[in-house]
């Protein structure tokens, strides 16, 4: 169809390209009808440049429809050619001072903490850097997209509201300049008029509903059959349906659905299919028919092309307008007006009101295009802001209904457009004054939520999903009356007073609802059936939390209000409760002569509610009253006289006795919803509007009431009266054993009543309740959570309550009561509260949990312990109450909490049963306390003369009264202090004994009362007590240190992993000194050591021991006992290599003989270091298998490790590992000789090596041409000349026990396979290779860490590092004897033929593309296959030696070569020293070489510099192989830092010290190979500058540079976009922090296929960038990533670090962040380590949650 249609769509274009805008612009002048002339323009042009076919055209068609559509309209504007036009508007408009930049999704945006109006005030990042407020208190977000910057905003900030940029001349604009001033009356009257016909074609044909008709004007005579198949975006199909729909209805591929179903996503509809009629209105009934069954259907529709043409230009004339406004602000005010003006129906027909008022049935794309017109017009221009928010404020509940039944987010609603407005005060204000606004968001929400019970309250049980959807919905509703409210009025107009008086009446109808919604009732006999629903409420409740807290900051504002508000709410709290008594018989309570009318109810029986915000309200209501003081100014005008105190107490009272009974475990047939409400009730989240006011309503209750009749009501409700009304009552209650439940039931709730007690005397710390402002009611909440124990910065936070603006307001008081404590390299910091706060701390502080409480009880009593302090925890001073509140005290001396107290007393002396606890004393004593507290305040603020009336002294001295006759309170406590169960409380009686006294004291030295006898016998008794405590105590502390060392290791038992995990780190570490390298052999007193060679120094092998982890059992390791294997984990690393894309084309045809010098594509092997025995090994191994296979086939989980492939994990530390590698000795004291000869020298011996190779080669040839009888083979042997004393046929005896010889094969076969990626094939010539090569990698990799951290050499050396590599190293020295002998002599042929030429070998890569150091290992470990059939007399060390001096001077050669050109002849003076003169001379034999193609010639100086320089590495590398496989120790030199010698190095490594000299020594045979080396191909291909080469030393990798601060990283990635889906903006764009690239993960978008599965970009990019492994940093969590295989992978801490040496993963907090180096350096060795999958294997094993996660397609 396609190419069908081509060669018409050519034709069109040539005669589209052929108009002229000028012309047509020319005629629009012309005009008449001007709309008439457009629409005609438009009919005939639009459908022949949009939607042409199947697919759109973007850029074809912008292009077509800026020359023929757009630009005549440029023209006609401008009168002129645009290009000349719109320059000139520009330069005569005065920009507007906002800056208005509207936010991508991701992109950060700051907020200033101290000066932004309110959080929704945000910059721009351009903006904050230029601005004041970079300097402040900011935090940082991502913006969700949407929004916009408020620089230049004046209502927006307190301060600096302009940045550098936007502060252009403020001083001279005025206010409200006209901005059309600017433009000629021409340009205005032609913009208008375009303006006009533009915006209205645009609204109405986005806004045309109709499928196959187009409005009249712009509809042509004849209509093609051409439609479209519009498929539309919905909330409610997943990605996977829609995908899986398309692919049936249309056809397509699945990556065609992928991509139909992101763009569906994206812009909120695409066409699916394009054809006839017929054609689409098929694969529409198809999609329907199959998203109809569960939900509704998708939404789809048969769209005519030319509709689909004109609204597409639809979209891009509102883009247009968009661009031409920011020519000039003029142009954006003739818009706005446009825009506005009033249609010809009248009210709302204006264009902007037909957009909003179908803004729920545009589709996604749509409306963002228009959103972001608004915001660059309407909300850019103030004036028309104003008219716009009232056009806003007039549609605002026809819009929210849309809102509610569209299925979009809001934030793709206009009704989001809401926050633009109302956060701004003066606009917020006049839309109260204006458009009554409070009310009109009030009452909108009312009418969203209908279900009410028969008393009219909310009814949330029966909700269904759809209802819980929209509820979900509604609740914006709350936000928009958040914002209307967070700005208060600083002048109050009466309209001002009168419309939010209004909106209070319909706030306060809001909450009559919610009063007692969701009653409950005690479950009594069976559980209930139905846990009810109970979390719709509470969302209600938190998100109107802060609505509450704001009315109430309202009301303080004004006392007008404030009067006014009170009397209101009163109003409604009688309407609801009013009639409490009715209908019920009043009982009267009396108790110590006092009496009291109640009703008769009880909680335990009765419906009760945890939800009052009336009464809360009023409570808060009236504590303004009391902290303004509008309660002692005005108190005419206040109702007080109808308030009934009993009537204000009994619901919040009945409440809190509900929480007291669910304590004492009397509502347990409840279920856990009940629990839930109770946790919430008290929750930091609600607890300000819930329990605090409830105990601030008790507490006015109670200062109006007569405290003895608070008490019997308190008493009656938690139903204990008959208790402590009946004399005895105790007594009789505890022979009563049948009853211990209800014993029990009743110890609790007398507990809680105390503690209810304590909290209505004891809490006076919101102002207005007490004396006190808030910072001390902040600085109070703060010192308690830090009795607990230090916190973090964000912990603090958390538990402290916000406020609207997200403030806790505690940074303004922490420096004051507590001490910072930075972070180590893990950890954060923490605050730690000041020794002196620690006398504030109140045991009893109501917002404890119970956990908290006997915490902060454990943790106190333990620092006074370390103090050397009793450790009575008495209660703390308090300040004074408010005047209104005054009374409360006389609780405390009031005679019925007196007779409670003393019940209390006497039951704990009588001691009887268990009708009392230690807790209901430790409450009295904490009372009795509280009562001494304020006598001594009361007597030490008593003015002169001033009668003390608090005499709780007085009144606890006197015994009781008849008819009990019982003793004194004080008495009964001298009686306690020497209870011997009491020990705990004793401190606690003593001090208030003590306290008592002191107030005596005090009393006498102002009265003359005589001194109370009493006295002396106290302090007696205490001093004799004395003794005994302390010991008593030390005992004390003996047990408790016991049992905390038995609690410690009960703990590592339980956590046994988790310790060593921390251990394993600590191991990790290199600078451990765990293990010293010299350990591991005698000491060897001569200075001299040599590594290698005849030279090397001789050692006796020390006898080996080691321990099974498995069996236990000790072994000796023997060349023929079982074998010992250590846990080993093999992988590929790209860790040393610079060039890490190169990977493998054909594993099975790589060649891997010679690595590469770039070092891509190692294999790392490393080891937990711990030993087992073979079989223990594999005995384990066989059963995770098969636990492994049944496991799977009942849960089809990933586990941390992947058995099938091989891995497990150590059986101690879990350590992830994948095979094992056996223990050896030293393989070379098994297979030398005697040395019976003189050794030859290295031209000798290369000539020997060169025969035996040569003869090898030729016998390989006989073999392989005559593949005959062994016995003629021998034959030919003989026939051959051989060199002397060389054998052929001698096969040498394997030493080797079975067992060995197995792991020898295992451990080889796991590295071929890991290295190569291949299937294990243990007969592949190459694994010996693989053997050889992991062994050389490892060991460059671990120099490379040593020389990076300026490491000695041979310093010490974790355990499991040292284990590792000797074993390692020799095991690849044994390898051999378990391969064909003939496979590795071939090796060997090829490798000694890189150095040594050889005719039979032609295509082996120049000494340039070889790295040394491989080559010298595997030279090495080979050597013995052909050494072992030599029975001349050259010993295995000659070998060594000779192979090592010629691959060192092949290396210096390959240095020479690559790395001495830069510095050319700086410094030509005579060379002085012996190497300089050496290295000159060796400098022109190679430039001789390569016919003067090396450059220049450097000086002397230089040369040899660089020649060690570039060596350097080479030969500490050597020196570790050599070590590790000859078993030399190292020279003490090496062992200490700073000393890597290089004389000492050269010693070891029976080097010259002029390295040169080897080449003087060897000339006769070095000349000729130098050249053989330089006349090579590729050499001279790279000094003529035709190729690269690595030159030397190699740098080293490091982890990308990360910037220092977090937001230009956020800012970064918020540009970046996804690569494969056109410019849309990643979603999770994440940071490979090994190469740097910006990937776009965890989507659909930037899936790729991998080994025939689909995995994420950051899978993907692992495998080219890290063989398998991958460090990110996910840039919107600010958590970085690490990934290993497909389905491993970890999340780990961020390397940066807020203010409060905190991270904050998942960027909750928005605190600015810094990158924290350290930290960064610790990521970036776990990488060198190689450790990064040992990293992921722990964390998945402690946290199993993580092997859950979908890893692959991140
Ligand atoms: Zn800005
Ligand atoms: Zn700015
Ligand atoms: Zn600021
Ligand atoms: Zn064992
Ligand atoms: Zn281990
Ligand atoms: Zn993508
Ligand atoms: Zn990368």
């Amino acid at each position: 169809m396609a190419s069908e249609l081509e060669p018409e769509v050519q034709a069109i274009d040539r005669s589209l390209l052929e108009c002229s805008a000028e012309e047509i612009a020319g005629k629009w002048l012309q005009a008449t009808d001007l709309t008439r002339e457009v629409y005609q323009h438009l009919a005939h042009y639009v459908p022949q440049i949009y939607c042409r076919g199947p697919n759109p055209f973007p850029q074809k068609e912008d292009m077509l429809a800026q020359h023929v559509l757009l630009g005549p309209m440029e023209w006609y504007l401008c009168g002129e050619d645009p290009t000349f036009g719109f320059p000139k508007l520009e330069q005569a408009n005065k920009p507007s001072h906002l800056c208005g930049r509207v936010f991508k999704v991701g992109e950060p945006t700051y907020s200033c903490r101290d000066c932004a109006v309110d959080p929704t005030c945000v910059l721009c990042m351009e903006c904050f850097l230029g601005s004041i407020h970079r300097d402040h208190r900011y935090r940082m977000t991502t913006s969700g997209g949407g929004g916009f910057c408020d620089c230049g905003d004046t209502e927006a900030w307190k301060e600096g509201p302009y940045c550098q940029k936007h502060d252009l001349n403020t001083s001279e604009t005025e206010e409200e300049e006209d901005p059309l001033v600017h433009l000629s009356e021409d340009v205005i009257a032609r913009t208008y008029n375009i303006f006009a016909i533009m915006f209205r074609y645009a609204v109405e044909i986005l806004t045309w509903e109709k499928e196959n008709e187009l409005p009249a004007e712009l509809e042509l005579e004849e209509q093609s059959d051409t439609y479209y198949c519009m498929l539309f975006n919905d909330e409610v199909h997943t990605y996977e349906q829609v995908i899986y729909t398309l692919q049936k209805a249309v056809n397509c591929t699945q990556k065609e659905a992928i991509g139909f179903a992101t763009t569906v996503d994206r812009d909120g509809r695409r066409s699916v299919r394009y054809g006839d009629f017929q054609y689409c209105e098929q694969a529409k009934s198809v999609i329907v028919r199959n998203t109809s069954r569960q939900t509704k259907p998708l939404k789809v529709q048969v769209m005519h092309s030319s509709i689909v043409a004109h609204q597409n230009f639809g979209l891009k004339l509102l883009s247009w307008l968009g661009n031409v406004i920011g020519y000039s602000d003029g142009l954006r005010r003739i818009l706005c007006q446009v825009g506005l003006q009033e249609g010809p129906d009248g009210e709302s027909s204006s264009l902007v009101d037909r957009l909003m008022l179908s803004d729920s049935k545009l589709w996604k794309g749509a409306r963002s295009v228009y959103h972001q017109l608004f915001m660059s017009s309407l909300l850019m221009d103030l004036k028309y802001k104003k008219l716009f928010a009232i056009r806003f404020a007039k549609n605002y509940q026809q819009l929210q209904k849309d809102f509610m039944e569209d299925d979009h987010e809001r934030a793709v609603s206009v009704t989001a457009l809401s926050v633009q407005f109302f956060t701004a005060p003066t606009l917020a204000r006049m839309l109260i004054t204006e458009e009554n606004l409070m009310t009109t968001i009030i009452k909108t929400f009312m009418d969203h939520l209908r279900h009410r019970d028969s008393q009219g309250r909310f009814q949330f049980e029966r909700y269904t999903a759809l209802q819980a959807f929209k509820f979900r919905r509604v609740q914006s509703l709350i936000l928009d009356l958040k914002y209307v409210l967070i700005s208060k009025p600083t002048e109050w107009s009466d309209e001002l007073r009168q419309k939010f008086l209004e909106g209070f009446d319909a706030f306060l109808e809001l909450l009559k609802c919610m009063q007692g919604m969701d009653p409950i009732t005690r479950q009594v006999g069976q559980h209930i059936e139905m846990e009810p629903e109970w979390e719709a409420a509470f969302t209600l409740q938190m998100k109107l939390t802060h609505v509450i807290s704001m009315m109430q900051d309202w009301c303080a504002l004004d006392e007008k209000v404030l009067i006014e508000a009170y009397k209101k709410c009163l109003a409604v709290l009688m309407q609801c409760h009013g009639g409490f008594t009715d209908g019920e018989q009043p009982i009267t309570l009396s108790i110590c002569g006092h009496s009291v009318e109640t009703i008769r109810y009880c909680v335990s029986q009765e419906k009760v509610s945890i939800h009052l915000p009336v009464s809360r309200l009023l409570a808060g209501l009236h504590v303004l009253l009391s902290k303004s003081e509008v309660a002692y100014k005005f108190p005419e005008l206040l109702p007080l006289s109808e308030l009934s105190p009993p009537m204000l107490i009994e619901h919040p009272l009945r409440c809190l006795v509900l929480c007291a009974q669910v304590h004492a475990g009397m509502w347990r047939r409840n279920g856990f919803s009940l629990v839930n409400q109770i946790y919430y009730y008290h929750n930091v989240k609600c607890r300000r509007e819930m329990f605090d006011k409830d105990i601030i309503m008790l507490q006015t209750g109670v200062s109006m009431m007569d405290p003895n009749h608070f008490l019997m009501i308190m008493l009656s409700r938690f139903e204990l009266y008959q208790i402590f009304s009946t004399p005895d009552y105790g007594k009789r209650f505890s022979s009563e054993i049948t009853h211990k439940d209800v014993v029990q039931q009743n110890n609790t709730l007398i507990e809680e009543m105390l503690y209810l007690i304590i909290m209505l005397v004891g809490e006076r710390f919101s102002p207005g309740v007490g004396q006190v402002d808030a910072t001390d009611e902040i600085k109070r909440e703060i010192i308690h959570q830090l009795s607990i124990k230090p916190m973090a910065h964000s912990e603090l936070v958390k538990s402290l309550p916000e406020d609207e603006n997200k403030e806790t307001g505690m940074e303004g008081v922490i420096e004051a009561v507590a001490h910072f404590k930075k972070p180590g390299l893990t950890g954060r910091g923490m605050y730690e509260l000041k020794p002196e706060c620690a006398k504030e701390f109140n045991l009893y502080f109501y917002h404890f949990s119970r956990a908290e409480q006997s915490k902060a009880e454990e943790a106190q009593r333990k620092l006074k312990r370390q103090n050397r302090e009793d450790t009575a925890l008495p209660p703390p001073v308090l300040p004074p109450f408010c005047p209104l509140f005054a009374s409360l005290v006389n609780i405390l001396q009031s005679d019925v909490l007196l007779c409670i107290m003393r019940t209390i007393l006497q039951w704990a002396v009588e001691h009887n049963g268990y009708a009392w606890s230690e807790s209901m004393l430790q409450r009295v004593l904490h009372l009795i306390g509280m009562a001494l507290q304020e006598e001594k305040q009361h007597l030490e603020n008593a003015m002169e003369e001033h009668v003390v009336t608090f005499t709780f002294t007085q009144k606890i001295s006197k015994p009781g009264e008849a008819p009990n006759n019982s003793p004194s309170i004080l008495a009964m406590l001298e009686t306690l202090q020497n209870a011997p169960y009491l020990e705990v409380h004793k401190d606690m009686i003593r001090w208030i004994l003590k306290t008592f006294n002191a107030i005596k004291k005090i009393r006498e030295s102002s009265s003359t009362s005589p001194v109370a006898e009493t006295e002396g016998t106290i302090m007696e008794e205490s001093s004799r007590d004395k003794d005994k405590a302390e010991r008593k105590r030390k005992a004390e502390i003996a047990r408790l240190r016991r049992e905390k060392i038995m609690a410690q290791m009960s703990e590592m038992q339980r956590h046994f992993i988790d310790e060593n995990k921390e251990l394993f780190q600590q191991t990790l570490e290199l600078d451990a000194s765990s293990s010293a390298v010299l350990d591991n052999g005698p000491v060897v007193s001569d200075k001299t050591l040599i590594a290698l060679g005849p030279a090397k120094t001789q050692i006796s092998e020390q006898r080996q021991f080691v321990t099974c982890i498995l069996c236990q059992e000790e072994q000796e390791v023997k060349v023929e006992d079982s074998a010992m294997v250590l846990a080993a984990f093999v992988q590929r690393s790209t860790v040393l290599s610079k060039n890490r894309n190169k990977f493998i084309q054909d594993p099975e045809k790589y060649d891997p003989l010679f690595m590469h010098p770039d070092l891509s594509c190692g294999t790392h092997t490393g080891s937990c270091g711990h030993v087992m025995h073979a079989h223990c090994w594999q005995r384990y191994f066989d059963s995770v298998q098969a636990k492994e296979q049944r496991r799977q086939q009942r849960l089809r989980l990933h586990t941390s490790y992947d058995v099938e492939n091989g891995e497990f994990l150590c059986p101690l530390c879990e350590c992830l590992s994948n095979t094992v590698i056996p223990l050896l000795l030293p393989p070379r004291n098994i297979f030398s000789r005697l040395n019976f000869s003189d050794q030859p020298n290295l031209t000798q011996w290369i000539r020997t090596v060169s025969q035996q190779i040569k003869a090898l080669q030729a016998l390989r040839k006989e073999g392989s041409a005559s593949d005959t009888a062994s016995s003629k083979h021998v034959e030919n042997v003989n026939e051959l000349q051989l060199p002397e004393g060389f054998r052929p046929d001698f096969q040498p005896k394997n030493p080797y026990s079975e067992s060995i010889k197995e792991m020898l094969t295992t451990f080889g076969t796991a590295t071929y396979k890991v290295g190569l990626k291949v299937h294990p094939n243990e007969e592949d010539p190459r694994v010996p290779i693989m053997c050889w090569g992991s062994c050389a990698y490892t060991i460059q990799s671990l120099e490379r860490i040593l020389s990076d951290e300026d490491k000695p050499l041979f310093g010490p050396l974790p355990c499991r590092l040292d284990d590792c590599l000797r074993s390692l190293t020799r095991f690849a020295a044994a390898h051999w004897t378990v391969v064909s002998l003939s496979v590795v002599q071939g090796h060997f042929g090829r490798l000694f033929a890189s150095l040594v030429p050889n005719d039979s070998h032609e295509d082996l890569p120049c000494i340039l593309d070889i790295d040394m150091f491989h080559l010298l290992v595997s030279l090495v470990l080979a050597f013995p296959t052909l050494q072992c059939q030599d029975f001349s007399g050259i010993s295995l060390g000659t070998g060594d030696l000779h192979i090592f001096h010629l691959v060192t001077m092949a290396h210096i050669v390959q240095i020479l070569l690559t790395s001495c050109t830069e510095e050319n002849g700086m410094d030509q003076e005579n060379p002085t020293g012996e190497e300089e003169l050496a290295v000159l001379a060796l400098y022109k034999t190679v430039r001789q070489y390569t016919g003067s193609a090396l450059r220049g010639t450097p000086s002397g100086w230089h040369l040899w510099r660089t020649v060690k320089a570039g060596v350097m590495p080479f030969l500490k590398c050597s020196a570790l192989f050599f070590h590790y496989l000859n078993g030399v120790p190292s020279p003490p030199d090496f062992q200490a830092s700073g000393t890597n010698n290089f004389e000492h190095l050269c010693n070891y490594l029976s080097l010259p010290n002029n390295l040169i000299c080897l080449f003087q020594e060897n000339s006769e045979i070095m000349n000729s190979l130098i050249e053989s080396w330089c006349r090579n191909n590729e050499v001279r291909r790279y000094l003529e500058g035709e190729r690269d080469a690595i030159s030397y030393p190699r740098e080293s990798n490091k982890l990308i540079d990360l910037p220092e601060d977090y937001s230009s990283l956020i800012n970064q990635a918020s540009n970046f976009s996804c690569p494969k889906s056109g410019g849309d903006k990643s979603r999770a764009p994440t940071l490979c922090l090994v190469c740097g690239t910006l990937l776009c993960s965890q989507s659909y978008c930037c899936q790729t296929e991998l080994e025939g599965e689909d995995v994420g970009a950051c899978t993907a990019h692992t495998y080219s960038c890290g063989s398998g492994a991958g460090i990110f940093l996910r840039v919107r969590e600010c958590q970085v990533l690490f990934l290993a295989g497909k389905t491993k992978g970890c999340f780990y801490s961020p390397p940066y670090l807020d203010d409060y040496g905190e991270t904050d993963q998942g960027l909750r907090r928005g605190n600015p962040l810094r990158l924290c180096r350290e930290r960064f350096k610790k990521i970036q060795k776990l990488w060198h380590q190689h450790s990064v999958t040992e990293e992921i294997g722990h964390a998945q094993e402690a946290n199993q949650t993580l092997v859950g996660i979908d890893w692959q397609h991140l």
